[in-house]
């Protein structure tokens, strides 16, 4: 099986640069490993090497520079069967070197080839994170003056598996790159060759002095690491959940009930963190779908959890609703002052025809809106701060009649953990009791 198609020959690249040999290198190790070509991709990434994809008889694809290793660790993570690898210069290196350090570290299960020739050879040859001190580019005239990474050091500090350098000149490149290639963790093998356009004649770079530098650089070659730890699109299938927790998730809510509503209705509920604000809007917004009814939420609290306010907008219609926002409200719940301040600039939303539920312990408010001040701290009715908003909403859907009472006690019945359960009857039970001692019956 030819992995490559020597008939498209010779490739793409200047004479005598290195590529040459390196992409038949690659072409050879598949051979060698005989994988089923549909089952091995190519990522080549923006650069000189990247233009040859088209010479391959497997999956490829070309994408942004240095953006080759997302690519390849989304293709491998959506398929761990698939052998991916990617073909990235020392360029598409700096610039995804987030990437590339990342996928070492998660040890993700791609092959990364490096065509490291010390320069941008594609642009014209300009620096890159390799170019050594004192290399001539035609972006650093007199000399690069940057520490240059060893790649190598970077990817084996990053937890990297299969860790290896070569040089282009190395008979044996090919094995090299099949033990990668047949690693099953993240594997990187970096390639030093020469750029016979820019390096090469700006440096008066040949193989010699590759192999000199390499000694002054004092560069460990060959397999520099080979262990073998989980490979990450494996190891997160493992902590998927099983079919059996999955039956646990949340059920679809069924229509059970009927509403009367005819227009879109909006709540919202403002108290403080802790209130459980969020969840008991949740909950009406589910009653409201028991009910044949669309809803949505939007809920509004600071990035600091157990202080400041929390605010909680539902929207409930017969019609489809696509914006969770309203200009109008046709009830506003306020329970504490941290729900005060952050209500009061929603307060000119409510018409006459609103319903304002304020608890007794604020500040009276000037609204049109019809107005119930609760006392919602009646101890003999088991109110506290983890079910005053569930009392509340009880409270609000016994006098609006939005949707039937039985539709939000459903839901709150089924509710899985027994305390939380009991403590939201309770607070069912509560708005019930106080429905029936208000001004407004
Ligand atoms: S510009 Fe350099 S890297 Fe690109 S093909 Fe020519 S010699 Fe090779």
């Amino acid at each position: 099986m030819n992995y490559i198609d020597h008939e498209k020959k010779p490739f793409p690249f200047c004479p005598g640069c290195s590529h040459h040999v390196v992409v038949d290198a690659i072409g050879n190790a598949l051979e060698k490993i005989q994988i089923d070509p549909k089952k091995v991709v190519l990522v080549s990434d923006i650069g000189c090497m990247g233009i040859v994809d088209r010479y391959f008889n497997i999956h490829t694809l070309h994408g942004l520079h240095g953006r080759s290793f997302t690519y390849a660790c989304g293709i491998k993570l959506a398929n761990p069967e698939l052998t991916v690898f990617v073909m990235v210069g020392d360029g598409g290196c700096g610039i995804g070197g987030h990437h590339l350090i990342n996928a070492a570290r998660r040890n993700i299960g791609i092959k990364v080839v490096c065509f490291n020739n010390f320069n941008f050879g594609m642009t014209g040859g300009e620096h890159s994170v390799t170019t050594p001190i004192a290399g001539i580019t035609n972006s650093t005239l007199s000399g690069s003056i940057e520490p240059p990474f060893d790649l190598c050091n970077l990817v084996l500090a990053s937890n990297g598996s299969f860790v290896a350098r070569k040089t282009a000149f190395d008979t044996d490149l090919s094995d090299v790159i099949s033990e990668a290639f047949k690693h099953d963790g993240f594997s990187f093998v970096d390639i030093l060759e020469i750029c016979t356009a820019y390096y090469m004649p700006l440096n008066d770079f040949k193989k010699t002095n590759l192999m000199q530098m390499i000694e002054n650089m004092k560069l460990s070659m060959g397999i520099l690491r080979n262990n073998d730890i989980p490979e990450f699109s494996k190891k997160i299938r493992s902590t998927w959940p099983s079919k059996k927790q999955e039956q646990q998730a949340p059920q679809i809510i069924k229509k059970r009930f009927s509403s009367q509503l005819n227009e879109e209705y909006s709540v919202m509920i403002a108290g403080s963190a802790g209130q459980k604000i969020v969840s008991a809007a949740s909950n009406l917004a589910k009653a409201g779908i028991a009910s044949g009814l669309y809803a949505s939420q939007q809920n509004d609290y600071p990035v600091t959890v157990q202080t400041g306010h929390s605010l909680s907008e539902i929207k409930l219609s017969k019609k489809r609703t696509f914006y969770p926002n309203t200009e109008h409200l046709d009830a506003l719940i306020i329970l504490s002052d941290d729900g005060l301040k952050v209500a009061k600039k929603h307060i000119s939303k409510l018409s006459s025809e609103s319903t304002l539920i304020i608890s007794d312990k604020l500040e009276a408010i000037k609204t049109k809106a019809k107005i119930y001040q609760v006392n919602f701290s009646n101890t003999k009715l088991s109110i506290t701060n983890l079910n005053i908003a569930t009392t509340a909403i009880s409270f609000l859907i016994n006098i609006n009649k939005i949707i039937p009472a039985e539709a939000f006690k459903f839901i709150l019945e089924s509710i899985s953990k027994e305390k939380i359960r009991d403590i939201n009857i309770k607070a069912y039970e509560a708005g019930i009791s106080l429905y029936s001692m208000c001004d407004g019956r």
